[in-house]
């Protein structure tokens, strides 16, 4: 959570809001000073026209937020310097790194894992003032409502460790939560069971204890469950998937034909940069060419789990119940996606957050809620996965504030003004 982060600038116009979005997602263009030869520092507190403008960081993990859960191992999708922040290069930087595809295969990427990303992470933010970083701190949720909205101020409860509380004041709110709480299925068994995971590194961990020839049940068919399969695979057991037949079909007409679609891993079927996602994609697509390691559910759903790994799978043709089943599985992931924890909000301001279809509701120029001034949603929780569109978000939310503190400023200038011909 960042509560009024501002990166360094110049007046001139630079950190305009045409220039955040064209930062969004692309090269950080914006933040970039030709005439320093260097990217401006990300998070500093700065003085603009003699007024200070302030930021304080809290989080209840250290720097590199959910890559802390992650596996250590865990690769990244992305190319490895699009993890780094603009002003520290992570080019160079000691980085583990892995082409994609492995030879023979022309290298397109080169990606890199969680253990060194939470080490630059934490490097980075040794560089940062201290006193601004409240990590290990949590937005508390121990009262409802522990972050409010009092006149202009935004009043935020943050909680320790040992369960000491105290209150930070501030203008701006801008939260960078990301998802921690899973789409629960809601059905009896999937929640406080040691067979059941929801992330793929509880997941990972969980299969690491099973024997080659166990079975694993995989629910959900984005980038969690492919690498899930994969590292079951890896690990000699047989997973059992289910899937949609809408996302079975993209990846048959795809795998056949070639052609663009709207399933994100399934596009692996076209450009074989990575291994796993290309594997897994081919095995949704053709199940028969690894029969022995792989079987599929298209349109199942797993509507009961008992006695910890007992599942109870139906078969839906036609709106229609076809077919039910009992299986035994060694473990089960439940891969279908995450939403944000806003429990520290008021609920006037939880519910006035999203629209009535259930999308969230923020300009999507300035990342400020509609209907809550001086609140800003980036990142993960704002639905966007991938880091440089969040720097996209971060600087569109920032320039945002700059320029009503720019606004500010010239109205307190000309009210000085006006004010002293009167005097005279
Ligand atoms: C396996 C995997 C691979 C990925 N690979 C890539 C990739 O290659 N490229 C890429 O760009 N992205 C990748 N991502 C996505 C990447 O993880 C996200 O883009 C990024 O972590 C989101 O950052 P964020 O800051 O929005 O949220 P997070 O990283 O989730 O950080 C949010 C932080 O806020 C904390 N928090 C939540 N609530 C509170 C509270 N009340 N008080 C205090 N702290 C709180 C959370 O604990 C967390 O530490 C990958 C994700 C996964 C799962």
């Amino acid at each position: 959570m960042l509560i009024h982060d501002l990166s360094a600038g110049d007046l001139s116009g630079k950190h305009h809001r045409s220039c955040a979005k064209i930062a969004s997602g692309q090269k950080l263009s914006s933040l970039y000073s030709p005439a320093r030869c260097a990217y401006e520092p990300c998070l500093q507190c700065i003085y603009e026209g003699g007024s200070r403008l302030d930021w304080k960081l809290c989080s209840d993990q250290p720097p590199g937020g959910s890559w802390n859960r992650y596996l250590p191992s865990q690769s990244t999708l992305s190319h490895f310097t699009e993890m780094g922040m603009p002003d520290h290069p992570i080019d160079g930087l000691g980085m583990n790194c892995t082409a994609q595809p492995p030879p023979p295969e022309p290298c397109k990427k080169i990606v890199t894992d969680g253990r060194s990303l939470v080490n630059y992470y934490q490097n980075y933010a040794r560089t940062l003032p201290s006193e601004r970083m409240m990590i290990g701190k949590v937005v508390s949720a121990s009262l409802k409502g522990s972050v409010w909205q009092d006149g202009l101020f935004w009043d935020v409860k943050i909680q320790g460790q040992e369960k000491k509380e105290w209150c930070v004041e501030s203008e701006n709110l801008l939260l960078a939560i990301g998802r921690t709480q899973p789409n629960w299925l809601n059905i009896p068994g999937e929640k406080q069971n040691p067979y059941v995971s929801h992330w793929t590194h509880d997941a990972c961990r969980s299969m690491a204890c099973l024997q080659a020839g166990g079975s694993i049940l995989v629910v959900g068919d984005g980038f969690s469950a492919c690498d899930t399969i994969w590292e079951a695979w890896q690990k000699g057991l047989t997973v059992t998937h289910l899937l949609p037949s809408w996302v079975r079909d993209e990846a048959v007409r795809v795998g056949k034909a070639g052609g663009s679609g709207r399933h994100g891993l399934i596009q692996h079927l076209n450009y074989r940069q990575s291994e796993r996602h290309y594997k897994v994609a081919r095995a949704m697509a053709f199940p028969e060419e690894c029969a022995a390691f792989y079987r599929q559910g298209v349109d199942c759903r797993l509507v009961r789990i008992i006695n910890g790994r007992e599942c109870f799978i139906e078969k839906h043709k036609d709106g229609k119940v076809v077919q039910h089943d009992k299986i035994m599985f060694d473990h089960i992931a439940l891969l279908t996606g995450a939403k944000a924890d806003y429990s520290f909000l008021p609920d006037a301001i939880k519910s006035s957050l999203f629209c009535s279809n259930g999308a969230l509701d923020v300009c999507p120029e300035t990342m400020e809620s509609r209907s809550c001034r001086n609140l800003f949603l980036l990142g993960f929780c704002a639905g966007e996965a991938f880091l440089r569109h969040t720097f996209g978000h971060a600087i569109s939310a920032v320039e945002t504030i700059r320029g009503r503190e720019r606004v500010r400023q010239m109205g307190d200038c000309r009210r000085n003004r006006i004010e002293s011909m009167e005097c005279g």
